[in-house]
């Protein structure tokens, strides 16, 4: 079997897809995309392909080598990125060739369903109780909010107030069995992250992510020394080598997404890797079906695999959401909060190629939005 064709899709609301064909008819798909920076990624995924066409897809251990290695210059967002849909799609195109689902060909599955979490609140987090009470409506178990808006780095006593009144609401709502997870999206200094971090432990969040930003991530171990809070972080982090500091820093939670860090392939050695630190595996996911497919691919077959984000709903989710780009929507049927183990070969999905098609003759020009300060100076999104 070889491959003959590496296509890339630019769909609404914010996703890159690629899909690779074989001469045997077999076919992969794939999400590479870094939100805000998909035509990036497209051409990055453009060029990589040049290293697979004519190749066999069975041997995808020798593929990441090449594509992750081959190129002198390595790592970073768009190459892993890049690399990582290219990875979904050669195991999307294994489980079909051996008529198996990924989870089986990584050694079996270790859990028959997968709790996930939806998300509350949006950017600037607002009616937060109502929220939670719909998430709990549709069956969810746990929920993921904003901490903040656009936030003073330091927080005033009213801004951490504020923070604290919205983790308060969505307890309130919850109550004591299910879970809160916060996150900080980098927006507040360390020292502010400091003070809201002791302030909302009384809440008992499941986890703070991102408390930090990734470039500060030296300070995430006085920060995880001074909390019993459990810290999370990884979405901007694109490999094992850069899991590595922030696990010794003593994160409790790593956050790598399956469509940034090298794919399944690479998500497997970090969720080996964070088991070594007694850390728990929780991938990144707000974006499309491919990318959360690949995600449950991987938790049904990781034993320190603690909760699946997923972006149904999703305030980026306008023009299209999750279900849009799927034949049969069945596998992202979620019962009492769990995504139920698939036994479909490959990702275990079935892309509409038609509406794929359709929807890149369209595209997107996505961006997250810049903000600023009262001063005018840039703020942190
Ligand atoms: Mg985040």
């Amino acid at each position: 079997m070889k491959i003959v064709r590496v296509e890339t899709f630019l769909v609404p609301p914010r996703w890159l897809f690629c899909r690779i064909e074989t001469d045997e008819g077999l076919v992969g798909w794939g999400e590479p995309v870094v939100e805000g920076r998909a035509e990036v990624v497209r051409a990055a995924v453009e060029v990589l392909a040049e290293q697979l066409v004519g190749q066999d897809p069975l041997r995808i251990q020798d593929h990441w080598q090449v594509l992750t290695k081959g190129g002198f210059y390595r790592g970073g967002p768009v190459l892993s990125s890049a690399v990582a849909g290219l990875d979904h799609a050669l195991w999307d195109i294994a489980g079909k060739a051996y008529g198996a689902p990924v989870h089986s060909l990584l050694g079996g599955p270790v859990r028959d369903r997968v709790r996930v979490y939806a998300w509350v609140g949006g950017d600037e987090p607002a009616q937060i109780g109502e929220q939670v009470a719909a998430q709990i409506e549709a069956g969810f178990t746990a929920v993921k909010m904003n901490g903040s808006g656009r936030t003073d780095p330091v927080p005033s006593a009213a801004g951490t107030a504020e923070v604290v009144r919205r983790v308060a609401a969505a307890r309130e709502a919850l109550g004591p069995e299910r879970d809160v997870a916060v996150d900080f999206h980098g927006r507040f200094t360390p020292a502010g992250a400091r003070r809201v971090l002791h302030e909302i432990a009384p809440l008992h969040p499941l986890f703070v992510e991102e408390p930090v930003l990734p470039d500060q991530s030296h300070l995430l171990a006085p920060l995880a020394a001074a909390t019993s809070v459990p810290l999370a972080t990884g979405e901007r982090l694109y490999g094992r080598g850069e899991f590595l500091p922030v696990l010794q820093a003593g994160i409790a939670v790593a956050q790598p997404d399956l469509s940034h860090a090298g794919g399944i392939t690479e998500v497997t050695r970090i969720a080996a890797l964070a088991e070594t630190f007694g850390a728990q595996l929780a991938p990144h996911c707000p974006l499309g079906p491919i990318s959360l497919a690949a995600s449950l691919q991987v938790a049904f077959c990781t034993p320190n695999f603690l909760i699946q984000e997923q972006s149904l709903g999703i305030h980026y989710n306008k023009e299209a959401d999750l279900l849009s780009y799927l034949v049969d929507t069945e596998p992202f049927r979620f019962v009492d909060g769990h995504a139920v183990r698939t036994t479909l070969p490959g990702l275990g999905i079935t892309v509409d190629e038609a509406a794929v098609r359709a929807a890149d003759r369209a595209g997107h020009a996505w961006r997250n939005p810049v903000w600023r300060h009262a001063d005018g100076s840039f703020a942190e999104w």
